[in-house]
């Protein structure tokens, strides 16, 4: 098959959809390749926190939030080793991205909470579970519209190049057979990271103790850094590839963050299987994390109350009621501390004693011992629920270097005409440490950046 549209972009994630989608409004013809049966990849089942500071407004002044405060906190919080420009880029136009969606209609949730590892509240919640309302938003767009076309079960294999210009995609059909599709502008990779790719994380991990098979992983199986491959066969720099984010909160089966009962940072902590807290639970990802591999079975209790779940219908962020976690054996509940206790395993006492010497704090709003500092309630009104979690692969952080203007860089430092990556593929904008809340907003803005330059060859 032989097909030719302006602009050819690979993978249907949220990078993905929001290049097409922006460089269709930058008068374009889309053809995006989608390898899975389904558009989405991780984008479609992440909690759904999108960081952004609407720069001056109420809540920004209530919360005392700026995009200068965000980045700070998104540079610091990976250790300074993110691109500084990017990060630049990634907080200047975040609203703007937020602003844009609400303008194909996608809504959000009036006021911004902090997510696991955001540091602060900024992370505005679609009312549209998970991540699905990107993808309502984005497919409505392209009903409307003609002049996009999602081709599912088309797994992009090689970059053709020309002259030293990327100018289409040889692909792999849903029978095996070749497609070869013409790029008349640009190529935009959004194919997403590696974390299901065992051999690429065991290649270039560092951080962690392993991250052999039996650390699971949040992300869907397509997650195998096929972009990341395709762009190094055209010289593409890779970049900080060993920073690879974990997050404390798998389902012990899964790894999938379906289950997690923690709603908000705030309102819950975290306990070892002995009852006791280890770790500042408003803490970055990766202390988190390293933190808890550090525990007996590598395992932790989220423990939270009816300030949570004020009634058994109420949902977390992954769209499960707390009543169909406990039906389901996945969480527990008890009317008072000791009796969760008794159901989860833990000495009741020492979690007894947890849970007041935290609610000391929670009253005092003073740092704790693991320096605490973010509370609101204090876990005191029954009943109690405790879910367990692991270690997981979450968000892989190096890959494709891209400048501003979301351009691939080669080894040699040069662009590569007609190329362009945006997402997770990417590498050096989240440094060492990605805040949680911040994945959403890559993904758009840098999307809707390479969207725009391919369509005007830019
Ligand atoms: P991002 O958050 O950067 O958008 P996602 O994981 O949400 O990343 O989306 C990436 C998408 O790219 C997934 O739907 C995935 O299946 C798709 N993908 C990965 N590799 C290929 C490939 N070789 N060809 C086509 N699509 C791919």
């Amino acid at each position: 098959v032989e097909l030719s549209a302006d602009v050819v972009v690979i993978g249907a994630g949220g990078a993905g959809m929001a290049a097409g989608v922006s460089a269709h409004q930058n008068g374009a013809t889309v053809v995006i390749l989608e390898k899975m049966a389904k558009v989405g990849g991780n984008t479609i089942s992440a909690g759904g926190a999108m960081n952004a500071v609407d720069e001056g407004s109420e809540t920004a002044i209530k919360n005392k939030d700026s995009v200068a405060l965000h980045f700070k906190q998104t540079y610091e919080g990976g250790d300074k080793k993110g691109d500084e420009v990017l990060v630049k880029t990634l907080v200047e136009n975040a609203w703007a991205s937020v602003e844009w969606l609400q303008s194909m209609g996608m809504k959000f949730l009036p006021e911004p909470f902090t997510v696991t590892g955001g540091l602060w509240p900024r992370a505005h919640k679609p009312v549209d579970p998970v991540g699905t309302g990107f993808f309502k938003t984005y497919n409505a767009y392209i009903e409307a519209n003609k002049g996009i076309e999602v081709r599912l079960n088309t797994k992009a294999e090689k970059l053709i190049v020309e002259n030293g210009k990327v100018v289409g995609v040889i692909a792999t059909g849903k029978t095996g057979n070749k497609i070869t599709v013409k790029a008349n502008k640009g190529v935009v990779i959004a194919s997403g990271g590696f974390g299901q790719n065992v051999a690429m994380r065991q290649e270039f991990n560092k951080q962690w103790p392993t991250l052999d098979e039996t650390i699971k992983s949040t992300n869907h199986p397509g997650a195998t850094g096929d972009g990341i491959m395709m762009g190094r066969e055209v010289n593409a720099a890779i970049v900080q590839m060993e920073n690879i984010q974990l997050l404390p909160l798998g389902d012990p089966e899964t790894g999938s963050l379906s289950g997690n009962i923690e709603t908000d940072v705030e309102k819950r902590i975290y306990v070892n299987i002995e009852g006791n807290r280890f770790v500042d639970e408003g803490a970055r990802r990766d202390t988190m994390t390293l933190a808890l591999f550090n525990q007996p079975q590598k395992k932790l209790w989220i423990v939270v109350d009816a300030h949570s779940y004020p009634e058994g219908t109420v949902k977390n962020n992954f769209n499960e009621t707390i009543d169909g976690l406990v039906a389901d054996g996945r969480a527990f509940k008890g009317e008072t501390v000791e009796e969760l206790a008794e159901k989860i395993g833990v000495p009741p006492a020492n979690l007894a004693a947890t849970v007041a010497e935290f609610n000391k704090h929670v009253a005092s709003k003073t740092p704790d011992a693991f320096g605490r500092t973010l509370y609101s309630v204090p876990l005191d009104k029954g009943p109690y629920y405790a879910g367990a979690r692991v270690p997981t692969v979450h968000h892989t952080m190096g890959g494709i270097k891209i400048d501003a203007e979301t351009h691939v860089i080669d080894v040699n430092g040069n662009v590569i005409p007609g190329l362009y990556a945006a997402g997770e593929v990417t590498g050096g904008i989240h440094g060492s440490n990605r805040l949680g809340g911040n994945a959403l907003t890559d993904i758009t803005v840098f999307g809707r950046i390479a969207g725009a330059n391919a369509a005007q060859g830019k």
